[in-house]
């Protein structure tokens, strides 16, 4: 049989998952991103889970050396910074360049085309065909709509399904360890911390250095803070210093009076070590957090991946998870099935059923954010942090059978 030819759009994790898992699977593959230059400075912390481990083994990518940075317990401290709740539960927290620089640096330059967005999805007789904003047009026999939460290739086969605000954003902070008083060093790094003042959520860990240092006293410390803020609000911070209003404006763009408010805020609410972290990130930016759900996931011979397909809100930190595993299903359906419409249809089947749960379960955990004292039993640390800790095993199961049911 000759190789068959996939068109992935978008290089972020997602497009980089699907291009190696597919190669593995016997495919040629052809990844196109909008982004001219290299992503490997998209700085945050990711959570990660045992399936997303597997899933770099699979690809060959050395996993003796940790992901990320071995945390030993959630503790849950008030604005005092006093200790109220503690659950002991190893994790592991990675970051963006840690995952992204070794999966991009293992695909071959050609097969990697920066500077190209797709405008327009086709398919066609022989299997679908992109059209590129430069009048560039590629056909394969499969196109992969990676393309994230505001995906182009999923708005143009389903114009009605678009993200739903969830009423809240995440303000996020990375700062060098380096920077951190000794004292909040001490307190903070070998553990996540959350905060849970009435109606908001803020957890924080340290996580590997932009350059993918992991050692101590050389790593970044991460925040994320969810704070409920109406659509209005939502639209007034996105407004630059000029007044334009940006969808999601850019951090360098946020006006300086905004980031002085939080970090007032961030003072009275959080523990002082965390809020000392805060003030001194040079850059603090925020993301408003959306549900999106995707009724089907396979048009023809074109398929959706990753956020495109499906958000989940960021509790349950298995967003990079999800996207490798759909590209774990979709590589294995295609090569245990030589027809490729059986195969998609398989996928399609599959990864709504994980996508459908996931969205779920992050809508559950993130119902407590918002509602205030008047559902004090919902925000009670016990209760949150038990619900958080739940989740690395349900993820594990459910990535477990997801597996299974591919390898038909
Ligand atoms: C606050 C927050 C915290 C999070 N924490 C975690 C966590 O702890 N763990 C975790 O696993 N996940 C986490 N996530 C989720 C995670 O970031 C996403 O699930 C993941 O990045 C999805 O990867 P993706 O490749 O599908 O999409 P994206 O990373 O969005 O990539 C899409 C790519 O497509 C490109 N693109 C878009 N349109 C076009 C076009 N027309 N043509 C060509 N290219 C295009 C974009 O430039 C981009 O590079 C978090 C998200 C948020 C908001």
């Amino acid at each position: 049989m000759p190789r068959r030819r996939a068109l992935i759009i978008g290089g972020s994790l997602g497009g980089l998952f699907a291009a190696h898992l597919l190669r593995a699977a016997g495919w040629d593959v052809e990844v196109y991103e909008r982004i001219g230059e290299d992503l490997a400075g998209r700085g945050a912390g990711l959570g990660t889970h045992d399936a997303l481990r597997d899933m770099m083994a699979r690809i060959g990518i050395d996993v003796v050396a940790p992901l990320g940075v071995a945390t030993h317990a959630y503790v849950c401290r008030d604005h005092t910074g006093r200790a109220v709740h503690e659950i002991k539960l190893e994790r592991v927290m990675s970051a963006w360049a840690r995952l992204y620089r070794p999966l991009r640096d293992a695909l071959p330059d050609e097969n990697y085309h920066p500077g190209m967005a797709l405008t327009r999805a086709e398919n066609d007789t022989r299997g679908a065909t992109a059209v590129f904003a430069d009048g560039t047009r590629m056909s394969g026999d499969l196109l992969i709509g990676a393309d994230g939460g505001r995906s182009t290739v999923r708005s143009q086969f389903l114009p009605d399904v678009k993200p739903e605000y969830a009423g809240y954003i995440a303000w996020r902070a990375l700062v060098p360890e380096a920077d951190m008083a000794p004292a909040a060093r001490a307190e903070l790094t070998e553990h996540l911390t959350f905060c849970i003042p009435d109606g908001e959520l803020m957890i924080s860990y340290a996580v590997p250095a932009r350059d993918g240092d992991i050692r101590p006293g050389r790593r970044d410390y991460n925040i994320v803070w969810y704070r409920p803020i109406d659509e209005r609000r939502l639209a007034d911070i996105n407004t630059d210093a000029s007044g334009f209003r940006h969808d999601q404006v850019s951090p360098p763009l946020i006006r300086p009076e905004i980031i002085a408010a939080v970090q007032a805020d961030a003072r009275a609410l959080l523990p002082p070590a965390v809020a000392d972290v805060f003030a001194g990130a040079a850059q603090p930016f925020f993301q408003a957090i959306f549900d999106l759900s995707s009724p089907r996931l396979v048009f023809g011979r074109v398929a959706l991946l990753g956020d495109a397909a499906f958000v989940a809100r960021p509790h349950v930190g298995a967003g990079v998870t999800k996207a490798a595993l759909d590209a774990a299903c979709l590589a294995d359906a295609t090569a245990a099935m030589p027809d490729l419409d059986a195969a998609l249809a398989y996928y399609d089947r599959e990864r709504r059923r994980f996508g459908d749960w996931i969205v779920a379960r992050s809508r559950d955990l993130g119902a407590c954010i918002g509602l205030g004292a008047t559902t004090a039993h919902a925000l009670t640390p016990e209760y949150i942090m038990r619900e958080y800790a739940a989740l690395p095993a349900d993820v594990k199961n459910w990535a477990a059978g997801t597996l299974q049911r591919a390898i038909v």
